[in-house]
């Protein structure tokens, strides 16, 4: 049983940690949850793949670290006695000030500073220092390994997501909005891992975005939901799920090249993120294998790239390309430059993205001064400009509560160097499906000069029903968000069309039977690969269709 009633108005407390449940008070089903934690973990889904040579490398310890043998609880590590002490006080989530070091309310970063927090790379400091007492010129060169901070911290894999899960989930969880229905922490993680060893993607999350988590109530947490999943919320999918549902593979002439509108192409350079959604439309390829998926390859070779700047040369039509994965984030500042610069000497390409989620997830390496990414970024946007070409940022925020002041400064940054950003909403149930989440999500993101570019339904991807709504929802936030803010700062909401037939308004649909949950898109000017007059069709979720009409759908598990 997952849950139990208990009386209202409950206090939630904060973590509070039991002793060593190896020496001594470990509870049956902590017993339980290991096992199954090391279950899941005998799969592949721990590893990232094609990850850049700091990811994993033995040599980078973090301190204060999440990461410990199973069985070794978090408060036997440095830093226990500071630990106890934050969690001997309930902890609020809220955010109390302009800038507020939010994430020390997460325990295992209670004594993190700004400093540490903001750190994004990695990087080796030489001190030297001299030492008068030796009457010489001798100095001591004292390395110090810093470390990527914000990388390191990662929680990446069953194993490291059950300790980080362990220290920072209270006693019990509320399981309804109104806190009647409560649920211990060991029943909340068992369903986390069940839900991880259901879904298509593998567990990767950013210090950052996990301290954006209100964990005094992760069940119902906007952010939570995205990236964390849940087995007890989950749905049977719809029939028309499936892995690749806008048909990438079957449109790429080249690997990990998409070539579907006729002057417009996505490279995929690589596969990984520095964060993984659940709702990945690229669940056939992004991120580590599961149980449940084997990925398509898509590794950041210079070979499979030269392949695609052929492929993009040779078509004289094409001129735009967008660079995506996968994450531009996970490609090295000298990837970033060799990329820009071959897209701005090809004469045919007038204009490119790099699509990253970065700024969202993970929003402090672009004010960290060490790291040469954003650097890289500004000067391929400085050297397009000066070609005439045009070169925008694609990030990806879905929920208010994504930004911080930390994400505004790094937009600040941005903008002040002349990098024009462009953000991408995913439409999701009960993330930002309603009209006060949408459109304050809208304007915060334009006040930080972040043009709120498209909404999009959500994709007919494996695993992600309880994600889904109708074809409606987004039909009536658009109704009420047009004309609310000005017409440049207001979205696209659109349906990338399954099968292929590329973006087009949710609003101009050409039939929309709201008892079937069945709507049908026309794309005239998408022809390749037999698609001239194809009618596209998108479908609601099975849950949401009117009860009499939800049999005819088979869900399966
Ligand atoms: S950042 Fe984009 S590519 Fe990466 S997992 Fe999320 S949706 Fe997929």
């Amino acid at each position: 049983m997952l849950s139990r009633v208990i009386r209202p108005n409950r206090v939630i407390r904060g973590p509070v940690f039991q002793p060593n449940p190896v020496s001594s008070r470990r509870t049956g089903s902590s017993l339980r949850l290991q096992a199954q934690v090391a279950d899941v973990s005998k799969g592949i889904d721990t590893a990232g793949c094609s990850l850049p040579a700091f990811i994993g490398n033995p040599n980078i310890q973090s301190e204060p670290s999440v990461v410990g043998p199973i069985g070794t609880p978090p408060y036997d590590s440095p830093g226990a006695a500071k630990l106890e002490n934050v969690l001997a006080n309930p902890v609020s989530f809220e955010i109390q000030s302009d800038r507020d070091e939010f994430w020390r309310k997460v325990p295992y970063w209670a004594d993190v500073t700004a400093k540490d927090f903001l750190s994004y790379r990695w990087s080796l400091q030489v001190l030297a220092t001299h030492d008068s007492s030796l009457h010489s010129s001798v100095w001591d060169i004292v390395l110090l390994t810093s470390m990527n901070w914000q990388v390191a911290n990662t929680v990446q894999g069953t194993v490291k997501l059950f300790k980080f899960l362990q220290a920072v989930v209270p006693e019990e969880v509320p399981v309804d909005k109104l806190g009647m229905q409560m649920q211990s922490r060991d029943e909340f993680i068992k369903d986390v891992l069940d839900g991880v060893a259901a879904a298509t993607m593998a567990i990767r999350m950013t210090p950052y975005i996990l301290s954006r988590i209100n964990w005094l109530d992760p069940r119902h947490d906007p952010i939570a939901r995205q990236f964390l999943p849940m087995k007890s919320v989950m749905l049977p999918d719809h029939p028309k799920l499936t892995l690749d549902s806008l048909h990438e593979t079957a449109d790429s002439p080249v690997k990990g090249l998409v070539h579907r509108y006729t002057d417009k192409a996505l490279f995929l350079p690589t596969s990984v993120c520095p964060t993984y959604c659940m709702f990945c439309t690229r669940s056939y390829a992004v991120g580590a294998d599961k149980n449940t998926v084997t990925k398509a390859s898509l590794k950041p070779t210079r070979r499979r790239w030269e392949e695609a700047f052929d492929y993009i040369q040779s078509r004289p039509e094409l001129q735009d390309i967008v660079v995506s994965g996968g994450d531009s984030y996970y490609l090295q500042p000298e990837q970033l430059t060799l990329i820009g610069e071959r897209l701005i000497s090809l004469p045919n390409i007038k204009r490119f993205r790099f699509a990253s989620k970065g700024l969202a997830v993970a929003p402090t390496r672009i004010l960290d001064e060490s790291d040469g990414w954003v650097n890289a970024l500004i000067d391929i946007s400085n050297k397009a400009k000066k070609a005439g070409k045009s070169m925008a940022l694609h990030t990806h925020f879905n929920s208010p509560n994504e930004i911080s002041w930390i994400s505004s400064d790094a937009s600040q940054k941005l903008f002040e160097n002349g990098v024009m950003v462009r953000n991408q909403t995913v439409l999701l149930r009960g993330v930002n499906d309603d009209y006060e989440t949408m459109s304050t999500l809208i304007r915060q993101l334009a006040d930080n000069n972040i043009t709120p570019y498209y909404v999009y339904q959500c994709d007919l991807v494996e695993r992600v029903e309880h994600l889904r709504t109708p074809l409606q929802t987004i039909l009536d936030l658009e109704a009420k968000i047009r004309g609310s803010i000005a017409g440049f700062m207001t979205p696209s909401f659109v349906v990338d069309l399954p099968g292929g037939g590329g973006k087009r308004l949710a609003c101009s649909y050409q039939s929309y039977n709201r008892d079937t949950g069945v709507s049908t898109f026309v794309a005239p000017a998408i022809t390749g690969r037999d698609k001239a007059d194809k009618v596209y069709e998108y479908y609601d979720p099975v849950d949401m269709l009117p009860e009499a009409s939800r049999g005819v759908y088979k869900p399966s598990i």
